[in-house]
């Protein structure tokens, strides 16, 4: 777990998305939530960045390299079978051969941007994204043990979609971000200008970070969030299949810059609609699910 600190250059009362997000942090106790206008004063960063409000919290923090590691190999332990085979078209059309051919009960389909595809879901985009790893051990900037995050009021961003985003990966690397552009592809360098104006955001608000030295695994990555218009799908398939029975297929994709977050939330979700199959029962969308609760 590690403490993460959230900027801003306005009274956070001012910005009505973030501050509807502060008083849900705080109502639900996040561990470590504490708001403090002063919070600037304890970092090491540049102090005439314009902050003039901050709050902080725990966040759990996770070296996605060793994770995805450890999950295969979790799972290989379990007895897993690990197939690696791309499947096209709607998946509902395929379902029965599916289930038949991997002797199986239900489908988990977690695609991510293959939504588009295998659920048929137009509202599936890509938004791009990319990190620069620096090491951090103290020697050429001031070592960042806490996740530092300025969230500028959206109507001033850059078209870049740019925040500055400041994160310990483990206890030597420093990722710095963040760039949200949508429906662009992977072919973004170093020397991107988006990458270099993202570069000099983090540089102004740490001191000496221009000096950095990359990561020498890995200086530069890119990537493609998973986003979908509403929300998140974590719902069984409401189509029923051609011969009108009940899809055994659970969607959970969609989950944009957030599926590391996510993924304990959905797994749980996924295991109790999983359940709902099993048991027999119809399944119902998760609009009607949110109503109910509303209600
Ligand atoms: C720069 C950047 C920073 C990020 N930072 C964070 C962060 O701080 N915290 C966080 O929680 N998340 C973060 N994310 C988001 C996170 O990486 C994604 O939400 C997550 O990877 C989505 O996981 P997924 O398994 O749903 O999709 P993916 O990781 O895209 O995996 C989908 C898989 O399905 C396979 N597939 C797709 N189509 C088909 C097909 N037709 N047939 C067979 N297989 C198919 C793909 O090959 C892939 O293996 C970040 C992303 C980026 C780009």
């Amino acid at each position: 777990m590690r403490m993460a600190n959230f900027f801003f250059d306005h009274a956070i009362e001012e910005i009505p998305d973030e501050y509807e997000k502060m008083l849900e942090i705080e109502a639900v106790g996040i561990r470590g939530f504490k708001r403090d206008s002063t919070l600037v004063q304890q970092h090491a960063v540049n102090q005439k960045a314009g902050v003039v409000d901050s709050y902080q919290h725990l966040s759990p923090a996770i070296d996605t390299d060793a994770y995805m590691n450890w999950l295969y190999t979790t799972l290989a332990s379990k007895g897993a079978q690990f197939v690696t085979e791309r499947i096209s078209g709607d998946l509902l059309e395929q379902e029965n051969a599916l289930l038949e051919r991997f002797d199986a009960h239900a489908i988990v389909h977690a695609t991510g941007l293959g939504g588009y595809e295998l659920a048929g879901d137009e509202s599936v985009y890509p938004l791009r994204g990319a990190l620069i790893r620096v090491v951090n051990d103290g020697t050429r900037f001031p070592k960042v043990t806490e996740a530092l995050v300025v969230a500028h009021d959206v109507a001033k961003r850059d078209d870049d979609g740019g925040i500055v985003f400041i994160v310990p990966r483990n206890d030597q690397i420093l990722i710095l971000g963040g760039l949200a552009q949508p429906n662009m592809p992977l072919d973004l360098t170093i020397d991107s200008p988006e990458v270099r104006r993202m570069r000099d955001r983090c540089n102004k608000f740490v001191p000496g970070l221009e000096n950095a030295e990359y990561d020498p695994e890995a200086g530069f990555v890119q990537g493609l969030r998973p986003f979908r218009g509403e929300n998140v799908r974590v719902e069984r398939e409401l189509r029923q299949k051609t011969d009108g029975s009940m899809s055994r297929i659970i969607h959970s994709y969609g989950q944009g810059g957030a599926g590391f977050t996510l993924s304990f939330g959905c797994a749980s979700d996924i295991l109790s609609l999983l359940e709902e199959l099993e048991a027999g029962k119809a399944p119902s969308s998760m609009k009607k699910m949110a109503q109910h609760l509303e209600l």
